[in-house]
């Protein structure tokens, strides 16, 4: 029985994401009934349709799950554009970074925003992306570095789903760069991560995970081993940053520790590629840092395709390498720089990013039993949303059942 303002989308073409059997999980001529803030009902053309719904004509057009962001820093204080301005003047990074410029002129400005300058800067990159349709973000730590900062930036990041119709999932990166005030002392930085800043975000409740950079540039595996047992300590799953610019074997590591996500990989070695199925990790695409940073490496996509290891796709919303606030330019880029096939590149952003942030059993889907988090987009076919750069927008959308404003 229907309750109030529970809601019936008719006449849509339906991109489940299901495994049906269908590219991209297609039913024609479906309807979608929603109570409350789930789908509980999915009916094809010959089935009767229920009662008592209030009924939306989708007018033939397609309904796609809310699009989701699994891997974003979208809160952070200042911007680097001075900085990409004096890298295609000539100037190189250690120039730069001896001028306190790379991810140290962004904690810096970090540290010293308030939380309402913090929160508005942030507000205004998530709601672009909210307005492609995206209904889930997940955001890091890592630009505070201090335990004030770090937590106040996860606070913000929590605040948004307070102005915005989306969920936010938090992600502590404490080892995302040595703060100066520890300089030369990695290992005691990565002490005061697990013992000083972690325990308190844990039981704040602040973090969904727990993520590093491993990398020549970032941390070792033995310091990220420390990172992830003492996240494995507070109950937190965790994610990496890894081979993205060397094969440092952290996403080996990562899967030891059944890490949700690896992210970047495009160092990553074919061979190493089976530990991911095993663990069921995901393997995030980054396009957007790749071609920021103008790399060559491309991701080990066949033998990830060959294992089976689901693929997600993400902006890695982040003002040093990849100043990117739109999910959609994402999914072509990960089309036009890796080769998915556009259905790849939708399911990277639904089903598999669900998965990369342990949300397969309610998000990424259209499915009964799933969060109503739905796009409807005047299309004929969901490629056209890939193919397509800056020319679509939802004609509606709904997050938890409710009809969200655009
Ligand atoms: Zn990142």
């Amino acid at each position: 029985m229907a309750q109030q303002n529970d809601i019936l989308i008719r006449n849509v073409r339906l991109a489940s994401m299901q495994d049906n059997g269908k590219p991209y999980g297609l039913i024609e001529n479906a309807s979608v009934a929603i109570s409350g803030s789930k789908i509980v009902g999915i009916f094809g053309e010959n089935d009767t349709l229920p009662e008592g719904y209030d009924v939306i004509d989708g007018q033939g057009q397609c309904l796609l799950p809310g699009f989701i962001d699994c891997h974003t820093h979208l809160v952070y204080g200042g911007d680097r554009a001075t900085e990409f301005e004096q890298r295609l003047l000539g100037q190189s990074y250690a120039d730069i970074a001896k001028q306190g410029g790379g991810i140290r002129s962004t904690v810096s400005a970090t540290r010293a925003a308030s939380t309402q300058e913090l929160l508005q800067s942030a507000l205004s990159r998530a709601r672009r992306l909210a307005a492609e349709g995206v209904t889930t973000i997940e955001v890091k730590s890592g630009y505070g570095l201090d335990f004030d900062t770090e937590i106040r930036m996860l606070q913000v990041a929590k605040q948004l789903e307070q102005h915005l119709d989306v969920d936010i999932m938090t992600t502590y990166l404490g080892a995302h760069a040595v703060p100066v005030e520890y300089a030369q002392r990695a290992d005691d930085y990565i002490q005061y991560v697990c013992e000083t800043v972690m325990p308190e975000i844990a039981r704040l409740g602040l973090a969904d995970a727990v993520d590093v950079f491993c990398e020549s540039i970032g941390f070792s595996l033995e310091q990220c081993t420390k990172v992830f047992n003492a996240a494995a300590l507070h109950g937190l799953r965790v994610k990496a940053h890894v081979e993205q610019l060397s094969d440092q074997k952290g996403a080996k590591l990562a899967a030891q520790f059944n890490a949700l996500s690896v992210d970047h990989i495009e160092y990553m070695a074919a061979e190493d590629v089976a530990c991911l199925k095993q663990s069921g990790t995901v393997a995030v695409m980054l396009p957007g840092a790749f071609y920021f940073l103008n790399e060559s490496q491309l991701p080990p996509i066949a033998a990830l395709r060959q294992h089976g290891v689901p693929m997600a796709v993400a902006t890695d919303l982040n003002p040093g390498s990849s100043p990117l606030s739109s999910i959609l330019t994402a999914m072509n880029m990960a089309c036009v720089l890796f080769k998915l096939t556009p259905e790849e590149a939708i399911r990277g952003t639904t089903i598999h990013a669900a998965r990369a942030l342990g949300l397969a059993e309610c998000k990424g889907k259209i499915a009964v039993g799933f969060d109503a988090d739905l796009c409807l987009w005047n299309i004929n076919h969901p490629v056209e949303l890939v193919y397509g750069i800056n020319q679509h927008r939802p004609l509606k959308k709904w997050y938890k059942g409710r009809l969200s404003t655009l």
